[in-house]
């Protein structure tokens, strides 16, 4: 060979693979933000409007069970807090809602080894009679099991649903492992269940039961439904297995008091361009009423709120941003559907909540239309320095914004770690003390940082598909 030719053809074999990777488009340089938005992120880095406001409410009000007293004066110390915050256009829209208030409850087992059990009710749950109810437990470790048993494995009984919840950062196992309590309730009184205790929807080992809503549909009478502490349902599986009938007395008085008022409080920075829509943000001013809702949902209003008033004394915003504490959340998402009904036709741009806890943001998602993807570039950008990647899912989650998101507003997640959540959630022990100062500050600079990107957004955002 040509010495010539064979170094031209050396020379093009070589320069195959090195053109190739040139055509290759290189990976896309982040989205410049402005430094205005960096400043704000960072300086939100030491707020304290935050934990003033989860620290406040849940000293000077406590629990906050909605439709009830308490709820009211939480409602009003909102407004008194918002509007003392500079906020404008701060007013409570009420609505009626049925209330359903906790009785007296406690459990025992009577035989075969006498002992008393930790519980609590479910919201909605229905009553034993005042001096309590006693049967036989049937014992299933999963709700796979008490599908597949036969009715008259469950008929005249007191159903026991087990269930390992995992603990998970995104909070995968709450949908997966909830359904005890969201729908077990229900098919127990439908199979002819007395009652049911479930083991608590929690990940953690305390002697601490969590409760949370369940549900009877219309035409289904609501049986007494509980959740035991993590090792108190342990520990009952523990007493089954023995192999002896196992008998236990329960006590459930809740009752259902009736239509009350309840009612969303709202807030606003007025932006300069109505026709760009409304960024609402915010999280839920109810709580059960067991611990003090700090991490449910106290942070969530504290975070979204203290990153409005930064944006708000940063002079004035595009889009008017609307900061919202939903009145009912826990018992049935009433305060949403209230909200999304009396505001269907005002034009949102975007809708957020917070309502995970007060742990540190790891991710972001978004459910932006095709000429808002530079909004999510620049959003990417701004979070990054705080840990935050951008995530593949289409956002969108919530129960209180759910309603205004089945509009076709678009939305944007900010979401918090999960890995604890579930360790205090719904129970006794959500309370201040729960709550660490770092982490609320850095859910304070990424709430900062989005409503920085998104309320001033030169791009349309126009409505989306809900996912
Ligand atoms: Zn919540
Ligand atoms: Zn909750």
């Amino acid at each position: 060979m040509n010495r010539f030719l064979f170094a031209a053809l050396a020379a093009s074999a070589l320069a195959t693979p090195i053109f190739a990777l040139a055509q290759r488009t290189p990976p896309p340089l982040p989205a410049a933000v402005s430094p205005e938005v960096e400043r704000l992120r960072d300086a939100a880095l030491t707020d304290d409007v935050a934990w003033t406001i989860v620290e406040g409410l849940t000293t000077e009000v406590g629990q906050r069970l909605a439709g009830t007293e308490a709820e009211a004066r939480a409602r009003e110390w909102a407004v008194a807090r918002l509007t003392a915050l500079g906020f404008k256009n701060v007013r409570v829209e009420p609505y009626q809602m049925p209330v359903w208030e906790r009785g007296a409850e406690s459990a025992e087992i009577l035989a075969p080894f006498p002992q008393k059990l930790t519980l609590a009710a479910l919201g909605n749950s229905g009553a034993t009679p005042a001096a309590g109810l006693t049967a036989e437990v049937a014992v299933f470790p999963s709700m796979a099991a008490f599908q597949a048993a036969p009715d008259d494995a469950i008929r005249g009984k007191i159903v026991y649903i087990g269930n390992a919840m995992p603990r998970t950062q995104d909070g995968a196992g709450y949908g997966a492992y909830g359904t005890a309590r969201f729908t077990g309730p229900a098919l127990a009184a439908r199979r002819g269940a007395l009652a049911i205790v479930i083991r608590s929807i929690g990940t953690d080992h305390h002697r601490f039961p969590h409760t949370g809503t369940t549900n009877f549909p219309q035409g289904v009478k609501p049986i007494p439904a509980a959740a035991l502490s993590v090792p108190d349902a342990e520990q009952l599986e523990r007493v089954a297995a023995r192999g002896r009938p196992v008998r236990m007395k329960l006590v459930l008085t809740p009752r259902m008091v009736g239509m009350r008022e309840s009612g969303n409080v709202i807030a606003e920075v007025p932006g300069s361009d109505p026709s760009a829509g409304i960024v609402l943000v915010g999280g839920h001013l109810d709580s059960w009423d067991l611990g003090t809702g700090a991490i449910d949902d106290a942070s969530g209003l504290a975070i979204t709120t203290a990153a409005a008033k930064r944006i708000m004394e940063a002079g004035t915003p595009r889009r008017t941003i609307r900061v919202v504490w939903f009145g009912a959340e826990e018992v049935g998402g009433m305060g949403g559907a209230a909200y999304a009904k009396a505001h269907a036709a005002e034009r949102h741009a975007t809708a957020s909540e917070s309502d995970f806890g007060a742990d540190r943001i790891w991710r972001f998602q978004v459910n932006l239309p095709e000429e808002a993807t530079p909004v999510a570039d620049r959003l990417q950008t701004a979070l990054a320095p705080l840990g935050i990647t951008r995530g593949s899912a289409p956002g969108g989650d919530g129960t209180d914004i759910g309603p205004t998101l089945q509009l076709g507003t678009a939305a944007i997640d900010l979401n918090q770690s999960g890995w604890d959540y579930f360790d205090t959630h719904h129970t006794p022990d959500d309370v201040l003390d729960r709550v660490a100062l770092p982490a609320l500050r850095q859910n304070v600079a990424a709430w900062t940082a989005m409503l920085a990107v998104v309320a001033n957004a030169p791009e349309p955002i126009d409505p989306v598909k809900p996912r």
